[in-house]
């Protein structure tokens, strides 16, 4: 039976503009969910958007637009991001979808029913920017560090919370049991000394009279679910639980074989390794399998912001050098894991050295060797992805993956030094042929690997192999 894989990015908030962050982690999942397709894996790749809340709610009455048209118009654009930056996810999931709004209202009867759920007053000091309650140890002079534009909020209301206090111990057992839960091993010491310090009880609803722009909670027509609770779901929603149990099986798992691949920023560790699957214990559904946590990206150094100047704007990228380009940057030169820094000084140094010389450079060298010396294509036999790169990225580590590619790009480099292979088909034309033939079944090869990394030019290297032609122009041509 065809293996099932299934891996999820976080839901960007539906009015933010798509950052170096955002892309460099959709890249990253594109990647891994093309190599799963390579590797004959059915795939669900799920993406989409968050589009409730307080902010939403505002920003649309600000512009005098209903809430609906307001979201409608913004979730498009995250979708034309499919094309800008090759996507090749299969869902684009939208909390305002009646069906998943339905499995969210499913999902919190099921906690209510287990004792989950009950009502107390709520208290907080609240970021509308973020999103998120504030601690005063989390305040700078009273504000968000992150928003000090934004007033703080105080919320006194009577809301809903989630017992999250009661998967403390549960939570603490899966971790010991699957030691390869949150990758990286640092994020997962975090985590679990987190949950280790004891699980407060989070609010998971807010007044409707203050919030109208949220998900009915059931049986209470006063209250809407608060946006994380609402949210975290849309990974079960999004195959269609809880109506479409088949399907929900097969691609999120089950208890004994779980199967659910989630990726998401440093930010986000504590509400996917802890909220979520506190959530899942509660509903009695199958954990995730894993949880990828990615770093942040800087700039010079700095944290990318307005004010500062230097923000950098991943369409710009991609404009200016292509979406490959893009993708190249994230996979090799991004570290996979940690922050990663961009400057446009480095970026155009990688891009010469890997792309422009490296890659471009050997792709047209080989192609043209081959279509001046041999009268036929090279016909490929076996498809050989080297074993060291699949290991890589089956335990997600795309640098290393992408290291390897450009290790063999080097050694091939190399090899046309050594051997001359151009010289030698003047004297030994049989020994010449022979050269040209394994350095292209080599660059065949070549292609393969950078099959989920760089989807375009790998098809451009399969389509010269097949054709015996050789580019006309630069696969990547210089930066000045
Ligand atoms: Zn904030």
């Amino acid at each position: 039976m065809q293996n099932k894989f299934f891996i999820t990015t976080t839901l960007p908030y539906v009015n933010d503009k798509p950052h170096l962050g955002f892309a460099l982690e959709i890249i990253q999942a594109d990647i891994i969910a093309r190599y799963h397709v390579l590797m004959g894996d059915e795939v669900v790749f799920n993406f989409g958007t968050d589009e409730h809340g307080v902010k939403i709610y505002r920003k649309a009455q600000e512009q005098g637009k209903d809430t609906q048209a307001y979201v409608d118009e913004y979730a498009a654009k995250f979708d034309a991001l499919k094309k800008g930056l090759n996507l090749s996810y299969t869902n684009f999931i939208r909390t305002s979808d009646p069906k998943h709004k339905a499995a969210a209202q499913e999902f919190w009867k099921i906690c209510e029913k287990n004792g989950d759920i009950y009502k107390q007053i709520y208290k907080v000091k609240y970021c509308v920017g973020c999103e998120l309650e504030k601690t005063d140890s989390e305040l700078l002079d009273g504000k968000c560090p992150i928003h000090p534009n934004m007033a703080i909020e105080n919320i006194e209301e009577e809301n809903y919370f989630f017992r999250w206090s009661k998967h403390q111990k549960p939570l603490l057992d899966f971790y010991t049991a699957n030691p390869d839960f949150v990758i990286p091993d640092f994020r997962f010491n975090e985590i679990k000394k987190f949950v280790e310090g004891g699980l407060k009880d989070f609010s998971i609803s807010r007044l409707k009279t203050k919030m109208p722009w949220g998900i009915p909670v059931p049986g209470d027509d006063a209250q809407v679910m608060y946006v994380w609770f609402d949210a975290l779901i849309n990974y079960v929603s999004t195959l269609g639980w809880p109506s479409d149990e088949k399907r929900f099986t097969e691609f999120w798992g089950t208890r004994d074989k779980r199967n659910a691949v989630q990726i998401a920023g440093k930010d986000n560790l504590r509400q996917q390794s802890a909220m979520w699957q506190g959530m899942l214990l509660s509903a009695g559904l199958p954990l995730s399998k894993h949880i990828i946590i990615h770093g942040f990206i800087n700039s010079g150094g700095q944290k990318m912001s307005k004010s500062l100047g230097n923000v950098i704007d991943p369409f710009e990228v991609v404009e200016k050098f292509g979406t490959d380009a893009l993708r190249y940057w994230v996979a090799k030169e991004a570290n996979t894991f940690e922050d990663s820094d961009f400057t446009w000084d480095k970026f155009k140094e990688s891009y010469n050295a890997d792309l422009a010389n490296g890659l471009g450079n050997l792709t047209s060298r080989i192609t043209k060797m081959a279509a001046t010396n041999l009268t036929e294509p090279v016909s490929i036999l076996v498809d050989t992805i080297p074993d060291s790169f699949k290991a890589a990225i089956e335990v997600f580590d795309i640098k290393k993956a992408a290291g390897i590619v450009w290790a063999e790009i080097s050694t091939l480099d190399l090899l046309i030094q050594e051997t001359k292979p151009f010289a030698l088909a003047k004297t030994d034309p049989a020994k010449a042929k022979d050269i040209i033939k394994n350095l292209v079944i080599r660059l065949y090869n070549i292609g393969r690997m950078l099959n989920p990394i760089l989807p375009e030019t790998s098809e451009t290297i399969k389509t010269l192999i097949q054709e015996n032609k050789f580019p006309e122009k630069p696969l990547f041509p210089r930066i000045d």
